[in-house]
This record gives structure tokens, sequence and C-alpha cells, in this order.
């Protein structure tokens, strides 16, 4: 038993050691990431839920990293943040996915382009002034473009306001992302000037099994429609989930069921059909 033992620590520490050599290959690879250009975007459409018409996109960030392969920005993100490096990294998203709403927008596709924003890039100082540069760069028109904060930026809401404030001034929409995982109530959102509420995956992923999760949705809709801000569910992977989400009042959706993110290339498709109906 006292061999097992001994075993069993020396696999742990061996555990522990590659755990944190990743770690640490991950941390060097996001220092050189955005240079080396092994960051790319890809975008999930954003449908209206009764007629399945997408009326946007969401940019999700994608590395590929050259010795491990596809990193999940969960994984990543968090260590971005730790590091640093989201602000550069974040500045590049929010560049990039306004160039590319440029693009669609010059081919007729005229749909909305959200962006996650981390929170640490929203209490940047100079964090309106980057939305402004990119969208200055891109002449995207800013009322395409909706950016995805989460409950976190809550914690200062003095700040959040005045920022979401000039935000609105800028003349771009701002949403609740991961909404309900947190701390924040829904009467917080009463106060704040916000346009969009997500309702989070892991709700969505209960309304058929769970009749707690399903009257809280059932309540966020109403909510929405009390103090007017529009509520988009993610996640959605079945038929069933969507009839309960139009049956219940709630407009707009993305998950699965519609479409995955998508690199570029696949996205135009789908959007180039659209149009052309
Ligand atoms: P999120 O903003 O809540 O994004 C939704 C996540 O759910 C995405 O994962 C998306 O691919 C996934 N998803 C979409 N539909 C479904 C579905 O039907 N079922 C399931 N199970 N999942 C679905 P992804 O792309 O891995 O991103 C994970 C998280 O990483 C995002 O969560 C967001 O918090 C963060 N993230 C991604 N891109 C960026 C970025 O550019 N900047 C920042 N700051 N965070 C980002
Ligand atoms: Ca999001
Ligand atoms: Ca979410």
């Amino acid at each position: 038993a006292k061999g097992q033992g001994k075993n069993n620590y020396q696999f742990y520490v061996h555990e522990d050691e590659s755990i944190l050599s990743r770690k640490i290959k991950l941390e060097r690879g996001l220092k050189r990431a955005l240079v080396n250009k092994e960051l790319e975007l890809h975008y999930q459409p954003k449908v209206v839920l009764n007629s399945g018409d997408i009326y946007g996109v969401e940019a999700l960030l994608r590395w590929n990293h050259p010795e491990l392969g596809r990193i999940p920005p969960t994984e990543f993100i968090p260590i971005a943040e730790e590091i640093g490096m989201i602000i550069p990294i974040g500045k590049w998203v929010l560049e990039e996915a306004c160039i590319q709403n440029k693009i669609w927008q010059d081919l007729g596709i005229k749909i909305m382009m959200n962006v996650n924003i981390s929170s640490i890039q929203f209490e940047d100082s100079h964090f309106v002034d980057k939305v402004k540069i990119a969208l200055a760069a891109s002449q995207m028109p800013p009322k395409y473009l909706g950016l995805e904060i989460t409950e976190s930026v809550m914690q200062n809401i003095n700040r959040t306001y005045a920022i979401l404030e000039e935000l609105k001034a800028v003349g771009v929409k701002v949403a609740i992302d991961d909404f309900g995982t947190g701390y924040s109530s829904l009467s917080v959102l009463n106060n704040l000037p916000i346009d969009l509420v997500k309702i989070d995956k892991s709700f969505v992923n209960e309304i058929l099994t769970n009749s707690n999760t399903a009257s809280l949705v059932k309540t966020m809709v109403q909510m929405g429609e009390n103090i007017d801000f529009d509520l988009v569910a993610e996640g959605i992977e079945e038929q069933e989930q969507v009839a309960f989400l139009v049956g219940n009042g709630c407009k707009f959706g993305q998950g699965y069921f519609f479409s995955p993110p998508l690199p570029v290339s696949e996205v135009e498709s789908l959007l180039i059909g659209k149009v052309e109906k």
C-alpha cells in the first residue's frame, strides 16, 4: 500500500508539471499569436426564431497553436486576461470583426456583428476610443456593432453606467452575455442602458427538463418586455427548445440547431443565400 501511495504521489507531481508546462506554452504562445497570424474569427449566425432568418452573427475567436493545435477560447481567454494579452488581442478582434462586417455591408449583407468584450477590456480607460477607432478605420456603420459584456462589469456600477452612456452616444448596441450565471439581479438591468440580454446556454439546455429553469426563462422574457430590452437565447440545439422559446415570447436565438460558428467563407455562403432570397 505504501508503494502504491508513492506511485500516486509521483503520478500527481507528473500531472501538475504537464499542466504547468502547457500553461507556460500557452502564455508564451499568446504573446506571439497575433504577430504570427494564428488567430482567426469564426461567426455564428443569430436568427429570428419564428422564421429562421439570419439577422446577425457573433464573432468567436479561434486560436490555431502551431504545436498544440486548436485551443478552445474557454482555455486561452482566461490566460490572455491573466497576462494582459487580452487587450491587444481584443483590439484585433474588434477591428477584424468591423472590417468583415463592412465587407458584408458592401455586398448588400446588412447584418449585426456581435463581438465579445472581456471585462478587462471594458475596464481599460481607452476602451471607448478603441471602439471608435475600429469603426472609423473600417467605415462600418456603428448601429450594426453589438458588444457582448458580462455581468462582472456590474461590480463598478457607476463607471459601467458612464461607459454604457458613451457607447450609446457612439451608436453601438450593448448586450449582457451569460445573463443569470453571475450575481446580478434582473432589477440591475432596469437602470442600465442595455439593448439586449442573452439567456445563457446553461438555461436553454434545461428549459424542457427543469420547470424552475423554464419559469425563470419566462420571467426573463417578461422582464425584457417591461423594461424594453430584447432577449437572445443561446445554445439552442433542438426544435422543441425553439418552440418553447417562441411560445414564451423570446424572439431571437442562436445555437447548433441553426448553425455552429463557421469560418468566413462558409458563413458568407449562408448569408449570400439569405440575401438573394
Ligand atoms: P459565449 O460568448 O457565451 O459564446 C457562446 C459559446 O457557445 C461559443 O463557444 C459557441 O461556440 C458555443 N455554442 C454556440 N451554440 C451552441 C450550442 O448550440 N450548444 C453548445 N453546447 N454550445 C454552443 P466558444 O466559441 O468555444 O467560446 C467560448 C467562450 O469564449 C465565449 O462564450 C466567450 O466567453 C469566450 N470568447 C470567444 N471569443 C471571444 C473573444 O473574441 N473575446 C472574448 N473576450 N471572449 C471570447
Ligand atoms: Ca457571447
Ligand atoms: Ca454564454
